[in-house]
């Protein structure tokens, strides 16, 4: 009985307090200030030491040399934003920013050369939602699609 009953007042509990669920796209969660996202470098602060590398536990931070100096190239396809770059960078270079919509439609995208990484990554603004349009059951089983 209690199996019924505990999962019930659970419900009934939440049942009237506000979504906790956005639409996205279209809707914008709001995070935290200190929420993990994009990473930003600061290409006047970096000194190429290379620590970022050496500490990134998925091996997504490689140095790559332009002019005199090298910076660090990141790969959002290794990279879990754990920040131990950001927090052992001695230069303060590396920041987290909220950006979290980094998705792109190759792996290769994901590479951020030291000029892309040090872009402020943009936050795109929620589209309008498309209306959408609630089909019944019944008007489905007319067009002819037969539920087993
Ligand atoms: S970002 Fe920081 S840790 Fe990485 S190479 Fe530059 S100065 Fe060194
Ligand atoms: S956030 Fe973590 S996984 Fe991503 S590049 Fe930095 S150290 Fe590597």
């Amino acid at each position: 009985m209690s199996s019924i009953v505990k999962p019930l007042k659970v419900v009934l509990e939440h049942f009237p307090k506000r979504t906790f669920t956005v639409f996205h796209p279209y809707e914008a969660l709001k995070l935290p200030e200190r929420s993990r996202g994009g990473i930003q470098l600061d290409m006047e602060k970096c000194t190429g030491c290379g620590v970022c590398a050496y500490i990134c536990p998925n091996v997504a931070i490689e140095l790559v040399t332009r002019g005199e100096k090298r910076y660090p190239k990141l790969d959002y396809g290794r990279c879990c934003f754990c920040a131990l770059c950001v927090d052992y960078c001695p230069r303060k270079a590396l920041k987290t920013t909220p950006v979290h919509e980094l998705a792109e439609f190759s792996r290769a995208e994901l590479e951020y050369p030291p000029e892309r990484l040090a872009q402020p990554p943009q936050i795109t603004k929620p589209k309008p939602a498309p209306r959408r349009k609630i089909v019944s059951i019944k008007k489905i089983d007319q067009r002819g699609v037969s539920h087993h």
